[in-house]
């Protein structure tokens, strides 16, 4: 058992890397609706800043 660095629930699996959200591993569930959308728009930011 992990257990998820942004909801602290504990979970099976693989995990998922949760940056650039946390620091460490997070459940699926959390990379799903948090990590993905995060690294988005960390994306966009890093990207706006060059033009
Ligand atoms: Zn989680």
């Amino acid at each position: 058992m992990k257990t998820c660095f942004v909801c602290k629930r504990k979970y099976d699996g693989y995990g998922n890397n949760a940056q650039p959200l946390k620091k460490g591993q997070c459940c699926d569930f959390c990379n799903a609706t948090k990590v993905l959308p995060a690294r988005i728009r960390e994306h966009f930011n890093s990207r706006r800043k060059k033009p």
